[in-house]
This record gives C-alpha cells, structure tokens and sequence, in this order.
C-alpha cells in the first residue's frame, strides 16, 4: 500500500495535483497536508474545506504555533524576498514532523503543486524532502496555466480563493507573503490596507527592536542596493510618486458566458 501525501498549500496548484492523483489512484490512502501559518486568509480556510469535500478525503492540518513575524524575531531575522525562514519554519519543519510520525519513506510518495511554468523550482523541492520521494502532478501534461486551473476549478462548482480573483498570484499568508514583491505589497495597501499597516508596524519594530536598517523590500538607487521600508513605499504611494501597475485577471468562462 503505498500513501499519497498531498503537500495543501490552499494554492490552486496543490488543489488540482490532489484531483490528478485522486483520478490515478483513488482516495482511500490519499492525505490532504495542510500546515497552517496562522495568517492565512480566511477565504482559504472555505476554499481547503470545499477542496477536501469535493475530493471526499480528511483535511490534515499541522501547525508550528507562530506566524511568520513572531519567527522573525525569534530568530533576529527579518524575512524577505531573497530569504525567508517562515517557509521552514512553519510549513516544511511541521510537515516533516507528521510524515516522520506518520508514513514510512519507503512507501510514501509526496506530491507538491508546482506547475510546468514553476520547473525550475524542482530540484530544490526534491532535495528538501528527502528521503521521501516527491512527484508533481501538475508538471505532466497537460500542463494547465494558472488561469485555466482556476476555471476548471470553477468548472467543478468550487469557488475560487479569492485572492486569486483580486489579481495575487498566491494564495498564501493572506496577501502578505514576504517574498512577494513591490507590486504585491501595493495591491495589498490597496485591497488589504488592515493587513498593509500591520505588516508595516510588525517590520517597524522590529528595526527598533533590534537597531537594524533592514526591511522586506529593497531597491536599488545608483547603483546601491538599500532597504525599502514598508512605511517608505506607502509614503511614496499616497504621495502620487508610484502606482500599481494594475493587473486583471482573466474572467473565468462562466463570467464572460453571462
Ligand atoms: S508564504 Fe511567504 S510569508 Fe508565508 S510562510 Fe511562505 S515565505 Fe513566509
């Protein structure tokens, strides 16, 4: 008997790689893993519920206890878009722990979300898991664009995580991904700005806790490469000095057919 552990991030991607391997090999020992960041939007929470509905499988949740600014100062490090020890620390390290209490690597295999346009990111994901074997279901044809997942989704009579239809790329830590770049912290002053301005005090302090000019974003001036301070793009926003470049996404069929 071999488990099928599907890695559940709430994205698109992971819904549709546990429909392909539901398809090829049944769900009586198929595992929806979902490590929980604690600062997830709540649409995802709906959207993981309908995904394990539709798949008629249980929903696995672990949770290492902290978000991702509560890792950052308990490491001194503020994450951001060239390293970020949340990712390790809240979904890797509990995701871990459950296969290494739970499955044997010998009969196991891992499956991640990652899509033919993502392949490059590949071999890094096979290497953080070992020794447990790891397949991509959306990496074999056909390949699907992430708006065409969202529409087949749509197709099955599952909503759509909203985020995706407000134009982030991800569904993830609630549109305030530290890895996410310039334009996403833009899109989510402006459709999130509770989320924005917390993101904004949480890095604040941690420059003053810590006497350190750092920042989730940096930017390149003359050459020079220099923090970018969440405070800093806000001011340069409300004062008319950037925009968003703005970004639809494509309406899904049913919305163009009404
Ligand atoms: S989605 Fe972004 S902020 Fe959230 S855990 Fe991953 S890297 Fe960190």
């Amino acid at each position: 008997m071999t488990r099928h552990v599907i890695q559940m991030s709430g994205g698109i991607g992971s819904f549709w790689a546990a429909k392909r391997v539901a398809d090829q090999h049944g769900t009586a020992d198929l595992v929806l893993l979902f490590a929980d960041t604690l600062v997830e939007d709540e649409d995802l929470y709906r959207f993981l519920g309908d995904a394990a509905a539709h798949l008629g499988v249980e929903l696995v949740t672990v949770r290492d206890g902290r978000t991702p600014f509560e890792v950052y100062f308990d490491e001194h490090f503020l994450g951001n878009s060239r390293l970020a020890p949340c990712t390790k620390r809240l979904k890797q390290i509990p995701c871990r722990k459950w296969l290494e209490a739970n499955c044997d690597p010998a009969d196991t295999v891992v499956y991640v979300g990652i899509d033919h346009a993502e392949q490059r990111r590949i071999p890094g994901v096979i290497k953080g898991w070992s020794p447990w074997r790891v397949e991509f279901p959306m990496d074999d044809e056909p390949h699907w664009s992430k708006d065409g997942m969202l529409d087949e989704c749509r197709a099955l009579g599952i909503a759509v995580p909203r985020l995706y239809d407000l134009c982030y790329e991800h569904n993830n830590c609630g549109g305030v991904c530290v890895r996410a770049g310039r334009e996403q912290w833009l899109l989510t002053l402006e459709v999130f700005p509770e989320r924005y301005a917390e993101a904004e005090r949480q890095e604040q302090r941690f420059r003053e806790e810590f006497g350190k000019d750092v920042a989730i974003l940096t930017e390149t001036v003359a050459g020079v490469k220099r923090p970018l301070t969440l405070a800093e793009l806000r001011r340069r926003y409300e004062g008319g000095l950037i925009r968003r470049r703005r970004k639809t996404r494509q309406l899904a069929l049913a919305d163009v057919a009404a």
